[in-house]
């Protein structure tokens, strides 16, 4: 039986890539290995999306030269946005690598593996996944952010067909699973270049239909793209969680016009109105870049202003970090200093942290519906449908079960609490 090892980092593309590539490499015959020098085939799947990222892939590369001396038959792959069209440099720079495949094209992979498994024209069942699952519903990004390597690496946006996402989703649903979220970069401009140019509400309104699928989720949202049609369709399908994922990246109108974002602090500040009154309860993330080059202490401080006033459940939150190809890394300098970087960001950090604290504190001795995902430390855990993380005692097998809980006590990042049934 010859083993695998993937080794992730990076958005939740990624993760679903690497979800999808262990279920086919499953299916050829292949078990996970539990320790990384007994794999036949390792594969990292990266991101370059800010230049800490890059580092850690670079590490784990360098981590590998010793490995695959040791055994040169082992087979080595690095997947994902840090692979380029050109890959002669990367082959230079990692001549240990056999092989380099861009983001999500694993096929050349799948052939060799396929050499490699000598039962692999046996069908062999996957074993039962977790109960909540990626589906990736649009490829790329159209929008070339100013600071963002993405649209370069993962090309233009592709949609795949309502039906071959409905397949899965039901082949998905046949193996346990009772959460999906469906992915994009930029998951509102789903579909355009369809022949029907069905678009995410239609999506959302067709996976509703789904019988023993609980929840559905969707990220990522862009501001200038978020539709009133979709806004609705959230608020009226009962299995679309009422979470949302949508990056402002700045609170200052200059900033935000220099990453070429499309949208003013204020537009924003009117669509998360918008989007409150027609979603009691919604859970609203965003993404924030601090440090932006040129961005002076006023406009960092209206980003503030903008967090403060609009009182969002998380923030994400990173340091620009100046990507190459990309039009800010050409047109600006990277001129705000690593540690007034590091200020900024942890300025925000402290203000969110009080925000989420209070934000939580209001559900203290309510009954919120968790899907449990696993068991930590002899608690179950799990999320809301606003995607709280919960931990709570049970004796009961909750793994994969919706299970109502009543919270005891809050924390900004989760909640704790006792099983009710
Ligand atoms: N498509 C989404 C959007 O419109 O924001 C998110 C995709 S991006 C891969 C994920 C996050 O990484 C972004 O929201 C942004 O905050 C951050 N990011 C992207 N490029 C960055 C850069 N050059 N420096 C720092 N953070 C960056
Ligand atoms: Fe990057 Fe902007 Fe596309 Fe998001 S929308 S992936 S930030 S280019």
């Amino acid at each position: 039986m010859p083993y695998y090892h993937i080794w992730t980092i990076g958005c939740q593309m990624n993760k679903a890539d690497s979800e999808q590539l262990a279920t086919s490499l499953e299916r050829l015959g292949y078990k996970p290995a539990q320790d990384i020098e007994k794999a036949d085939l390792i594969v990292l799947n990266s991101c370059v999306v800010r230049q800490s990222a890059e580092n850690r892939v670079i590490g784990k590369l360098e981590s590998l030269k010793k490995l695959k001396k040791r055994s040169p038959k082992m087979i080595v792959a690095l997947a994902g946005c840090m692979v380029d069209s050109e890959v002669a440099g990367l082959r230079h720079r990692f001549p240990h690598v056999d092989l380099f495949l861009k983001p999500a094209q694993f096929a050349n992979l799948l052939d060799i593996a396929k050499t490699q498994s000598p039962t692999a024209h046996t069908r062999f069942t996957v074993s039962r996944p977790a109960p909540t699952a990626f589906v990736t519903i649009i490829e790329g990004c159209d929008n070339f952010c100013s600071y963002c390597i993405v649209p370069y690496r993962r090309g233009r946006e592709k949609s795949r067909p309502i039906s071959e996402i409905r397949c899965q989703v039901e082949n998905l649903v046949e193996r346990g699973v009772k959460e999906v979220t469906l992915l994009g970069q930029n998951v509102d401009s789903y579909g355009h270049e369809l022949p029907d140019k069905p678009d995410l509400a239609d999506l959302l309104t067709e996976m509703n239909t789904i019988k023993r699928l609980a929840r559905i989720r969707f990220l990522t949202s862009h501001p200038k793209d978020m539709s009133q049609k979709l806004i609705e369709a959230v608020a009226s399908l009962d299995k679309v969680c009422e979470h949302i994922s949508l990056p402002v990246q700045a609170g200052d109108n200059d900033i935000l016009q220099a990453m070429r974002r499309g949208y003013t602090a204020q537009y924003f500040r009117e669509l998360i109105e918008r989007i409150r009154r027609a979603i009691p309860n919604v859970a609203i993330a965003t993404d924030v870049i601090v440090g932006f080059p040129g961005e002076t202490q006023e406009q960092f401080q209206k980003t503030l202003d903008l967090l403060s006033d609009l009182r969002l459940d998380t923030v994400h939150v990173a340091a620009y970090s100046p990507r190459q190809d990309t039009l800010a890394a050409k047109k600006f300098k990277d001129d705000i200093s690593l540690p007034e970087k590091s200020r900024r960001l942890q300025t925000i950090e402290e203000l969110q942290s009080r925000i989420a604290s209070e934000i939580n504190a209001q559900l203290q001795g309510q009954t919120v519906e968790v899907l449990v995902d696993g068991k930590k430390k002899g608690k179950w855990y799990g999320r809301t449908r606003t995607d709280k993380l919960v931990f709570f005692e049970s004796n009961a097998r909750c793994l994969g079960q919706l299970i109502n809980v009543e919270i005891k006590r809050t924390s900004p990042w989760s909640l704790q609490g006792l099983s009710k049934t």
